[in-house]
């Protein structure tokens, strides 16, 4: 994954590509994997870094989602609990079982969610993770020890996955240009090609580091830009209506004593009709998440107050000591891409299914469905791109392609697991000079060495691409990581050779975005 080459490509191509995929996030990504495994040429291009939307934002699990269940979507459930455990396998060394249990302090909430949750594990059929159970409260008690016990009367155990969203995207995008695909981070799409038909035939980008614009040719044009399909569809028709209903979720994060063993809560019914999950992420809890319905998308969405107060009460109602806001290490917003209905108020009503929309123009939108669903959503539009390209049939290959890193027992890895069969070479990177053996920060779970390796391996650009997404020290202890940024900075600049200047305004930069994952008001 080198960006300089990666760009030569764009620039020595003279023949138009099959593919442009507008958008590196979950459904863009997932696009590129599924079009080059086919054997098809595309090019994508994201305006910032891989992931920088709502695919680093999500609550990293990969599920059914027992909430579709509740509204009666059993097809949405089905085809979800399939994806998971096609993603289980296709990537072990990413996805793991995670233990949900549901505390139950009413009498019929055992019987309630107990039949629930065995529909659950019946529609996953041959793709379950484990069956649910009823458990006794000491039984409940063992599995989260800071449960509120006062009136406990058991919990129902079920299981889910979990993975590193951004861990996952990265992955993906080593995997689409293992398979040939050409993808390009800080390249932004600004305009529309059209022939004289006025059909699409390409866009014009600029590369964001330069400020150079490029204008590139393709059968066809995919809109994957999620909350940000709207201003994609009105490049390619100005008058066209807007079709996304933007709405937020929140998370807050907070050290390991909060969840202290292997088991999350799942609260199936909050005072706004919503679940809540506390999860055990990466060595801390992260808890939420909110459905807030907003007026625009922003790549760096703020947490209100609001939310923020919802979920510490929330935590507060199930947990034996309450979190307050100086419990937080972290807090982070990411937007929903929700497709529009007629009656739209409700966002938390929204369908979470994808939907594909194609303009008069032949521009084809994606936008909507689930990280969980990343794969399947690919692989129907795909199909679709082919068709209106005219390009030949290829079958889809991606329900048995091994997702980059596979490893079935990455485990004995120890603090490089996530990183799979990659992490033998990251130990010989770290072996290699014995200061890439060092920690950034004595609080944050990551070794100078691992900014190397992004940098030369997975296009770490900036401070705020390492420290977010290469790895989550942003997402999990905000403060320890403004405090790391400098230290990030210069190991980046020695290896893109960047200059002192870069290195104060990259730290600069960085610690901006961080004041908002700190909450202090
Ligand atoms: C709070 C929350 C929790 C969630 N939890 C889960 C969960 O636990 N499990 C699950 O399965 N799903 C979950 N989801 C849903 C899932 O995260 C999203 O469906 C998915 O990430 C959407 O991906 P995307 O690629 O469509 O959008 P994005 O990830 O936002 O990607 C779109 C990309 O397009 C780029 N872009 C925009 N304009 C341009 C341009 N002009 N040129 C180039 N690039 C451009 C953006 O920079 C962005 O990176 C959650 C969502 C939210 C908000």
């Amino acid at each position: 994954m080198n960006r300089e080459e990666m760009m030569s490509r764009v620039l020595d191509r003279t023949e138009p590509w099959d593919l442009l995929v507008i958008g590196g996030g979950a459904t863009g990504v997932g696009i590129a994997v599924d079009a080059a495994s086919r054997g098809y040429d595309l090019l994508l291009v994201e305006q910032s870094d891989f992931g920088k939307g709502t695919s680093s934002r999500s609550t990293k699990l990969v599920h059914g989602g027992v909430r579709y269940l509740q509204q009666g979507n059993i097809t949405l459930v089905m085809e979800a609990l399939k994806e998971r455990g096609i993603l289980r396998e296709n990537a072990p060394h990413l996805v793991h079982d995670l233990a949900f249990i549901v505390p139950n302090y009413d009498w019929w909430e055992a019987p309630f969610y107990g039949i629930g949750l065995k529909v659950y594990d019946l529609l996953a059929g041959r793709y379950g993770f484990g069956p649910s159970k009823i458990l006794s409260t000491a039984q409940t008690i063992k599995r989260i020890p800071t449960l509120r016990t006062d009136g406990l009367r058991g919990g129902v155990i079920y299981y889910d996955g979990q993975f590193d969203d951004a861990r996952l995207l990265i992955n993906l995008v080593r995997t689409a240009a293992d398979q040939g695909a050409t993808l390009l981070n800080y390249t932004r799409v600004i305009a529309m090609t059209k022939d004289s038909n006025g059909y699409l035939n390409g866009a014009v980008f600029e590369d964001v580091e330069t400020g150079a614009e490029y204008t590139i040719k393709a059968k066809v044009v995919i809109n994957a830009t999620g909350p940000f399909s709207d201003s994609i569809r009105q490049m390619d028709e100005p008058d066209t209506p807007p079709i996304i209903s933007p709405s937020q979720g929140v998370h807050l994060v907070f050290d390991k004593s909060f969840l202290p063993r292997k088991s999350a809560i799942m609260v199936p019914h909050t005072k706004d009709g919503r679940v809540m999950f506390a999860i055990p992420y990466l060595g801390a809890t992260l808890v939420g998440t909110t459905d807030t319905p907003v007026a625009k998308s922003y790549l760096e969405p703020r947490p209100l107050p609001g939310e923020i107060d919802f979920i510490l009460e929330t935590s507060g109602e199930y947990l034996q000591k309450p979190p307050s806001r100086d419990d937080i290490l972290s807090v982070f917003a990411g937007i929903r891409p929700l497709v529009k209905e007629n009656n739209d108020e409700n966002t938390a009503l929204l369908s979470r299914d994808h939907t594909i929309l194609i303009s008069n123009s032949g521009l084809l939108t994606i936008a909507g469905g689930k990280w969980t669903t990343y794969r399947q959503m690919a692989e129907t539009c795909v199909n679709a791109a082919a068709t209106l390209a005219g390009l030949e049939s290829k079958p889809c290959v991606t329900k048995r392609l091994n997702i980059h890193g596979y490893h079935k027992s990455s485990q004995k890895f120890g603090a490089l697991a996530l990183y799979g069969s990659d992490a033998p070479a990251i130990q010989d990177l770290l072996r290699a000079e014995p200061s890439r053996q060092e920690r950034l920060h004595p609080d944050l779970p990551v070794l100078a060495g691992e900014v190397v390796w992004a940098t030369r391996f997975e296009a770490a650009r900036t401070v705020d691409d390492f420290l977010a997404r290469r790895t989550r020290c942003l997402f999990l202890n905000a403060r320890a990581a403004m405090q790391a940024a400098s230290k990030v900075a210069s190991l980046m600049a020695r290896e893109l050779e960047n200059s002192r200047q870069w290195q104060s305004e990259q730290v600069e930069s960085f610690c901006r975005i961080g004041e908002r994952y700190l909450q202090e008001t």
